[in-house]
C-alpha cells in the first residue's frame, strides 16, 4: 500500500538530478523489459510495469517532480489529504483580494484610473496536466482529472451574504467601488480615483457574511472532471476547457481550464507526426530466405511477407497503420525498418551448416580465418 512505495528515482534507476532525456531513456528501457506484451500472464512484471509508469508520470512532470522532491509521495498522490497542497479553502479568496488591493492602490495613485472592482470580474484560468499512453494519444480517450478551483458559493449563490440578508450599497462610493481623491502638489490640486477603502472596492457592504464563504461569494472546491482527449493529440499539446477555471466574481464569467497533455514514450514505437516508426528484428536467414512476419501495430499484429534477399536497414510501409490526424479523417502510416540480427554464438551443428553454406557460395574460408583477413593477405602477396 502507499506507505510501502519505493522511491520513484530508485524505481527508474536514475539519480535525483537526472535530466528529462535520462528519465525518458530509463523509462523506455524498463517499460520494454516489463511490458505486459513481453511478459504475458506475469503478475510481478505487471506490477513492476505499473510502478515504472507511475514513477515516470511524476518525475517527467516538472511541477509534480518539484512537489515529489519536496514532500515525497504525499506531495503527488491525488488521494493524499484531498488536495492538501492546493490550499483547499485555506488561502484563496482573501489572499488574492489583498494583492488586488495593492495593485489597485498603485494604479489609482499614479494613473488616476479607477480599478473597476465593483463590476463583473472574470475568474482566473487554471492549468493542469495529464499523462496518457501512446495508444490513448493515437485513438483519443476519456480521462478523469482532479483539481481545486474557486466555485460560486452554493449557500449564498455568490452574493456573499448570509441567506435572507442582502448587501448594502456602500455609502462612500455609492456602489462604484472607487472614490475620488484630492491631492495637492506645490499648490496645485489633482483629482484622481482610488479604490474605496470602506468596501474594499466591491461597492457593497455585507453586514452578515455568508458562513460558508466568509462573504467572498466563492469557495474553493475539490472537483473531478471528465476530459475528452481527441485522437491524434501529441505530447505537449493542450486542450482548453472553456468556463472550467475559477468562478468569476460579481457575476463575471468563469476562467478556462487548460489541460496540457503529456504522452508517455512507447517501449518500441516512436512517433513522428502521424507516422509510427518501428524497428523489426529479423534473423539473417529470414532476411536471406524471406519469411512471413507478424508486425505489432497500434491496431494489433498484422502479417507482412518479407521478400527473400531483404537488406539490413530496409524500410517498408504499412499504409494507414499510423496515428489518426488530430483534426481530420486521415491516418498516417507505420514505417518498419528491418534490423538484421547476427547470432553471437553458434553450436557445432550450426557452424557446420554455415560453413557448408559459405562453401556453396564459393568463398569458403579456411577454418579460423576470416574472408577479410584472406582478402588482405591476397593483396599483400600481389605486391
Ligand atoms: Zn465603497
Ligand atoms: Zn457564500
Amino acid at each position: 500500500m502507499p506507505d510501502q512505495k519505493r522511491d520513484y528515482y530508485e524505481v527508474l534507476g536514475v539519480g535525483k538530478t537526472a535530466s528529462d532525456d535520462e528519465l525518458k531513456k530509463a523509462y523506455r528501457k524498463l517499460a520494454k523489459q516489463y511490458h505486459p506484451d513481453m511478459n504475458p500472464g506475469d503478475k510481478e512484471a505487471e506490477a513492476k510495469f505499473k510502478e515504472i509508469n507511475e514513477a515516470y508520470e511524476v518525475l517527467s512532470d516538472k511541477d509534480k517532480r518539484a512537489k515529489y522532491d519536496q514532500f515525497g509521495h504525499a506531495g503527488v498522490d491525488p488521494n493524499f489529504g484531498a488536495g492538501g497542497f492546493g490550499g483547499y479553502g485555506d488561502f484563496g479568496d482573501l489572499g488574492d483580494f489583498g494583492f488586488g488591493d495593492i495593485l489597485g492602490d498603485i494604479l489609482g495613485g499614479f494613473g488616476g484610473r479607477s480599478a473597476q472592482r465593483s463590476g463583473p470580474q472574470r475568474g482566473e484560468s487554471l492549468r493542469t496536466s495529464i499523462t496518457i499512453s501512446f495508444e490513448e494519444a493515437a485513438f483519443g480517450c476519456e480521462k478523469e482529472i482532479t483539481l481545486n478551483r474557486m466555485e460560486s458559493c452554493d449557500n449564498c449563490h455568490g452574493t456573499g451574504c448570509a441567506p435572507g440578508t442582502t448587501a448594502e450599497v456602500c455609502p462612500d462610493c455609492h456602489g462604484s467601488g472607487t472614490v475620488r481623491v484630492q491631492q495637492r502638489m506645490g499648490g496645485m490640486a489633482f483629482t484622481s480615483s482610488a479604490p474605496c477603502t470602506r468596501c474594499r472596492g466591491t461597492g457593497k457592504i455585507i453586514h452578515q457574511p455568508c458562513k460558508t464563504c466568509g462573504g467572498a461569494g466563492n469557495v474553493r472546491k475539490h472537483r473531478k472532471l471528465s476530459v475528452s482527449i481527441p485522437q491524434g493529440i501529441n505530447d505537449k499539446q493542450a486542450i482548453s476547457l472553456r468556463g472550467q477555471g475559477n468562478a468569476g466574481t460579481n457575476n463575471g464569467p468563469n476562467g478556462d481550464l487548460i489541460v496540457e497533455v503529456r504522452v508517455k514514450p512507447h517501449p518500441y514505437f516512436q512517433r513522428e507526426g502521424t507516422s509510427v516508426l518501428y524497428e523489426c528484428p529479423v534473423s539473417f536467414y529470414q532476411a536471406a530466405l524471406g519469411t512471413e512476419l507478424e508486425i505489432p501495430t497500434i491496431d494489433g499484429k498484422v502479417k507482412y511477407t518479407l521478400p527473400a534477399g531483404t537488406q539490413p536497414g530496409t524500410t517498408f510501409r504499412l499504409r494507414g497503420k499510423g496515428i489518426p490526424e488530430l483534426r481530420g479523417r486521415g491516418r498516417g502510416d507505420q514505417y518498419v525498418t528491418v534490423q538484421v540480427q547476427v547470432p553471437t554464438s553458434l553450436n557445432s551443428q550450426q557452424r557446420e551448416a554455415l560453413q557448408a553454406f559459405a562453401e556453396a557460395m564459393g568463398e569458403a574460408p579456411a577454418s579460423g580465418s576470416s574472408p577479410v583477413k584472406d582478402f588482405f593477405e591476397k593483396k599483400r602477396k600481389k605486391k
